[in-house]
């Protein structure tokens, strides 16, 4: 069995990992480019959201690489997530030639670890449990790597380059239990914890649909973009926590569940309330702005952002709002999110100004 599935950032590996564990060989697509958003908008439905669009093409890619089956996540009818596996089917099957399908559904943990897996995967529950344990280790492990990743980018931009080459190399191997602990062990020694950011660094919080803000790809790398500008990121999604989320373990979903409650109270379907709770959460731990990225047409992710210009006039912390489909360009990105930045950095200054004139009266 030669298995593809579509490319999630960095959480990738940690799905590879899995996969092997579970005794396939994983037959991965080609990192994502713009020759896989044109192969997913060329078969796709033309107002479907942008993920539906770049996951079909990078499967399309993965059966053209040799794989003859392929995984894709499957979700609740609440938005259209719960609808991508069975049109993205119907297209592969005239695409492709002879490949199995397998939607994997998000919600039914019991299924998944007693019947769909080990009847795929010919393997015993025990098994499938024992891998979904490493997977968790394994994101848990990604997360902490991009928590120090986004500190380095601000400390040293080109040594971030290097540590985040490396870092991956060891991720890439860290397959059983001792090996993820070594990993650790190995990417804590890599990323200088003694380095402090500095007071006046401008914090800008990420927030939006999950695929988007996971995938540099879709979202044209925004996270190092941004460190490259010397701005620290906050992030809260990663496939550790929605795993978590799925195992009904994640007690930050309860958080942020609770910080938006004033602004969005019943969910609309995909990541809104998270949006809306870690955007309220941010501001309450002092970010400068708050960036909402989404895929244009995503309706929950619409209902999100009227919460969050409340939320800004509320706490007059400034927003931009970052909608992408397959015609945003690179540059009119940049240019959104230079202008962003320079608007925090001029509000910081004029707030720290009274503070330095304090501190000279002192003197
Ligand atoms: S959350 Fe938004 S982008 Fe994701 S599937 Fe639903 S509508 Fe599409």
């Amino acid at each position: 069995m030669k298995v593809a599935f579509p490319c999630f950032g960095y959480e990738t590996i940690s799905l590879k990992n899995f996969v092997e564990n579970l005794g396939a060989q994983v037959c991965l697509p080609p990192p994502l480019t713009e020759k896989t958003l044109s192969l997913g908008t060329k078969y796709s439905p033309e107002l479907i959201c942008l993920p539906f669009k770049i996951t079909l093409g990078n499967l399309i890619e993965g059966l053209r690489a040799g794989a003859d089956t392929l995984f894709m996540a499957a979700g609740a009818r609440k938005c259209r997530f719960g609808y991508y596996h069975y049109i993205q089917e119907t297209i592969l099957r005239q695409v492709g030639n002879g490949h199995k399908f397998y939607p994997i559904s998000q919600y039914t943990p019991f299924e998944f670890f007693f019947r769909k897996m080990p009847s795929i995967f010919s393997v015993s529950p025990v098994r499938v449990i024992t891998a979904t344990y490493l997977l968790l280790q394994h994101s848990a492990l990604i997360e902490r790597f991009r928590n120090y990743i986004r500190k380095a980018r601000i400390l040293d931009f080109n040594k971030s380059r290097a540590q985040e080459k490396h870092a991956l190399e060891l991720l890439e191997h860290a397959k059983k239990l001792s090996q993820i602990r070594k990993t650790k062990e190995a990417i804590d020694k890599l990323f200088d914890k003694t380095k402090i950011i500095p007071d006046n660094t401008i914090k800008i919080g990420l927030v939006g649909e999950i695929y988007i803000m996971l995938e540099p790809f879709a979202n044209h790398d925004i996270e190092k973009e941004l460190g490259k500008m010397g701005v620290w990121v906050w992030n809260q999604r990663s496939l550790y926590r929605h795993l978590k989320h799925l195992l009904h373990i994640d007690h930050l979903g309860i958080k942020y569940k609770f910080q938006a409650s004033p602004y969005l109270k019943d969910s609309p379907g995909g990541e809104a309330i998270n949006t809306v709770g870690e955007a309220r959460s941010f501001i309450k731990n002092g970010a400068d702005g708050i960036i909402h990225i989404y895929p244009f047409t995503c309706m929950p992710e619409n209902i999100a952002f009227e919460a969050l210009q409340k939320m800004s006039d509320d706490y007059s912390v400034p927003l931009l709002s970052l909608s992408i489909d397959e015609h945003t360009s690179q540059t009119g990105l940049l240019t959104r999110l230079e202008a962003f930045v320079d608007l925090l950095k001029r509000r910081k200054m004029i707030t720290q100004k009274p503070k330095i004139q304090n501190s000279k009266i002192k003197t």
